[in-house]
C-alpha cells in the first residue's frame, strides 16, 4: 500500500532461501506460512507427484511435464531446476511480481541452481543460507526422513555436500538449530517482527 503522504513504499526485497537437502528449507517456509500472513511465500510449480498430505495449490502447484515446459517457454518462470536429478521445480513469476508490487515481502524457497538464477535475474533479492547446526544432524535429518529409497538417499547426501560447499556466496547464513528461531530470525531479517503471546 502507498504511504500516508502518498509515496511509495521503499521496494521490499525478495528474500531467497537455500541449502542443502534435508536442512529444514521447507519446514521453515512452512512456519513462515502459518505464522507470519505478511510475508508472501511463493508456490513452486512441479513435476513430482504430490505426497500424502500435500494440497495442489496450497503446497505446490503439480503440473505435467507437458504444462511445465509450455510454462518455461512462454516466460512465466522467474528460475527453474531439475532437483536431484530428478523433477523440475520452478517459480511462477506473475504471483512473486504482484506481490511485490502490492508491497509484501517475498519469500523464495528454492534449490541452490535456482537461487543462482535468480542472482541473476533479481540481484537485488536477499540470498539467505540456512545452515545445519553440523553435519551429523544433517545425515541424521537426511536419513531419519525415511521418504526415499537407498538410492535417492545417496543422491541426496552427494547433493548436500556440495551444497554445504556454496555457503560463502550467500548474504546471510541463519543456522536451523531449532524451526521456531531460524524462522523468527527469517522473518525479522525480512522486516516483520514475531508476535508472541
Ligand atoms: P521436495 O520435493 O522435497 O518438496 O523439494 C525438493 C527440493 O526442491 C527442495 O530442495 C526445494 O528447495 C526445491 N524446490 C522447491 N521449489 C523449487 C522451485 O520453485 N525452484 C527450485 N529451483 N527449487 C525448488
Amino acid at each position: 500500500a502507498p504511504h500516508r503522504d502518498g509515496t511509495a513504499p521503499h521496494p521490499v526485497p525478495v528474500t531467497v532461501l537455500a541449502g542443502p537437502t534435508a536442512v529444514g528449507k521447507g519446514t521453515v517456509s512452512a512456519a513462515i506460512r502459518a505464522r507470519y500472513p505478511q510475508i508472501h511465500v511463493s508456490v513452486s510449480a512441479t513435476t513430482r507427484a504430490p505426497r500424502p498430505g500435500e494440497i495442489d495449490g496450497v503446497h505446490y502447484h503439480f503440473v505435467s511435464d507437458e504444462e511445465f515446459t509450455r510454462l518455461v517457454e512462454s516466460g512465466q518462470m522467474l528460475e527453474w531446476a531439475v532437483v536431484h536429478g530428478r523433477n523440475k521445480y520452478g517459480t511462477p513469476r506473475a504471483a512473486v511480481e504482484e506481490a511485490v508490487t502490492a508491497g509484501r515481502p517475498v519469500l523464495l524457497e528454492i534449490d541452490l541452481a535456482g537461487a543462482r538464477q535468480v542472482r541473476e535475474s533479481l540481484p537485488a533479492a536477499r540470498f539467505v543460507f540456512l545452515a545445519p547446526p553440523d553435519w551429523d544432524t544433517l545425515v541424521d535429518r537426511l536419513v531419519g526422513r525415511g521418504t526415499e529409497d537407498e538410492q535417492e538417499r545417496a543422491r541426496r547426501l552427494e547433493t548436500a555436500r556440495v551444497e554445504l560447499a556454496a555457503e560463502p556466496e550467500f548474504d546471510v547464513t541463519i543456522v536451523n538449530d531449532t524451526v521456531d528461531r531460524a524462522t523468527d530470525e527469517l522473518a525479522r531479517l525480512m522486516g516483520v517482527e514475531p508476535e508472541r503471546s
